[in-house]
């Protein structure tokens, strides 16, 4: 068996228990390899590697133009094997292997991104009354706990890692127990590139086994979390206890809002995309898609048609659209969905599993239409290809419908009208709003939800605030006494 072992305190490593867990290929059900099943024992392991990394030896000492140079050559290696981390990353989440070089590039561009950055993080002056000198000075938080999803392994990895590491913090990363793959490989080039021991370590493991450990340890100062709603919820309370700094991405159901008046070849290629783009297994995904009236059925007719034609395949095939879920357990997700779905409305398009594959978590990418905004399959998140086409009159129905819903991650709008279009960005209720496009994500721009869907904000040069304290500084510049007594 192909054992791949986590990173601690610059070791590869077995857990404390020597306990494993298998990793899937989703597209042949498959075993591809096993990993260590980090227990709290191995949590405060990494921990404290992480604590002693930033209180003391040479990480502390790093000046921001040394943690900038690591991270571009960080990105360098990444470049350097981006085919064979695109192919481990394609095989582990089945994701489409087109889709996942994209990924690999988005990842080593972050890291240059907060390279460059590591050098602009500026202090400032503060215009007190009295003969003195106020400063602003900004410091590393310490150790971040940063625990991340399946759907983009590398590229969460990499949202996180980087405006912490640019920012002089340590971290213990967790990978989701469904993808440690991609991650681990990069870690092996950690000390090569010059990453002192306890910078960055990678404990795998399952949600309570070692994520929860993690937001409890008390040496870790901040933590930084991509997942669930629910999970989001335990984190926040535990986090509680210690009085952690905490930014939280959750989930989405997220309106993409079409007009007449938009192209109409656009919009239907933009509907499709912005629900079956990585098999809908992304946070953003415009699940809820409201299409004014007088162009409501064509607009159906037009989308059901050419989702029939989405190419399912396996992941590493250059011509696959959408390859397997993730996991036996998506899978079924998914699939409940899609039943619970043909009884709140009427399905156009899939709704089952692929007749073609006789093995692999496939599910047909599948659109309900006259969907009420009030059925569960447009109030819960799905994380899957499961569209929902909702009908709505008028600019305020639309608003209306788009704000209801508990989550605000992010929304889009589709006309050609700009005033109505920057109406509508200004009315909704979301993190992130496209206009005339969905899903295109850039590491220059800041990224998070309103709402039940977070807060905090990843990307951008915000990004790295994140993962700074703010210390004021008052120097009197009077050389007598203050003259009180
Ligand atoms: P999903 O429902 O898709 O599995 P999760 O929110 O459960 O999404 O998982 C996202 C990440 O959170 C994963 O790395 C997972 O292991 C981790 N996780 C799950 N449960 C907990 C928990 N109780 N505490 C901390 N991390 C958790
Ligand atoms: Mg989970």
């Amino acid at each position: 068996m192909n054992r791949v072992r986590m990173y601690i305190d610059g070791d590869f490593v077995e857990s404390s228990s020597d306990a494993w867990f298998p990793v899937y290929d989703p597209s042949t059900e498959e075993i591809i390899a096993e990993v260590p099943d980090g227990n709290p024992a191995d949590v405060d392991r990494a921990a404290r590697a992480a604590r002693a990394a930033f209180d003391k030896g040479p990480w502390p000492q790093t000046t921001a133009q040394d943690r900038g140079r690591l991270l571009f050559k960080l990105a360098e290696c990444i470049r350097q094997q981006a085919a064979e981390l695109a192919e481990l990353e394609s095989r582990n989440c089945g994701k489409p292997i087109v889709e996942a070089e994209y990924d690999v590039n988005d990842t080593a561009t972050c890291f240059e991104y907060y390279g460059g950055l590591a050098t602009k993080v500026l202090g400032s002056v503060n215009p007190v009354p009295d003969n003195a000198l106020s400063l602003t000075l900004k410091e590393p938080v310490g150790v971040a706990g940063q625990i991340i999803p399946w759907n983009y392994p590398l590229a969460m990895a990499a949202w996180k890692l980087a405006p912490a590491l640019a920012a002089g913090c340590t971290c213990v990363l967790k990978p989701a127990e469904q993808t440690p793959l991609s991650i681990l490989q990069l870690a092996k080039s950690f000390e090569e590139i010059g990453f002192p021991k306890g910078v960055i370590n990678i404990v795998t493991g399952f949600g309570e086994g070692a994520g929860s450990p993690i937001v409890a340890h008390p040496l870790v100062d901040k933590i930084a979390f991509t997942g669930s709603s629910a999970v989001g919820k335990l984190i926040l309370r535990s986090a509680a206890d210690s009085i952690k700094r905490v930014t939280l991405e959750l989930g989405g159901k997220s309106p993409n809002i079409f007009f007449a008046d938009a192209d109409f070849d656009a919009a239907i290629d933009g509907a499709l995309f912005g629900i079956f783009v990585n098999q809908g297994e992304v946070c953003s995904a415009g699940s809820r898609i409201l299409i004014e009236k007088s162009i409501y059925s064509k607009f159906v007719d037009a989308m059901a048609a050419k989702a029939k034609t989405i190419k399912l395949g396996p992941p590493l095939d250059r011509s696959t659209k959408m390859g397997p879920l993730v996991s036996k357990e998506q899978y079924e997700r998914v699939r409940s969905y899609q039943e619970i779905g043909k009884g709140e409305a009427k399905l156009v398009s899939g709704g089952g599993r692929p007749q073609s594959f006789a093995k692999g978590y496939y599910v047909e990418p599948t659109i309900f239409a006259d969907v009420d905004n009030n059925a569960r399959i447009a109030r819960e998140e799905v994380f899957g290809p499961v569209a929902t086409l909702i009908p709505f009159e008028g600019e305020s129905e639309a608003i209306r419908i788009a704000n209801d819903t508990p989550y605000g991650l992010a929304a889009a709008v589709w006309s050609r009208d700009i005033f109505r279009a920057l109406r509508v960005v200004k009315a909704v209720r979301a993190g992130v709003v496209w206009v005339n496009h969905m899903q295109p994500t850039y590491v220059e721009a800041p990224w998070g939800g309103y709402k039940q869907s977070g807060f905090g904000r990843e990307l951008g040069p915000g990004g790295i605030d994140e993962y700074l304290e703010t210390k004021q500084v008052h120097i009197n510049l009077n050389e007598q006494p203050i003259g009180w007594y």
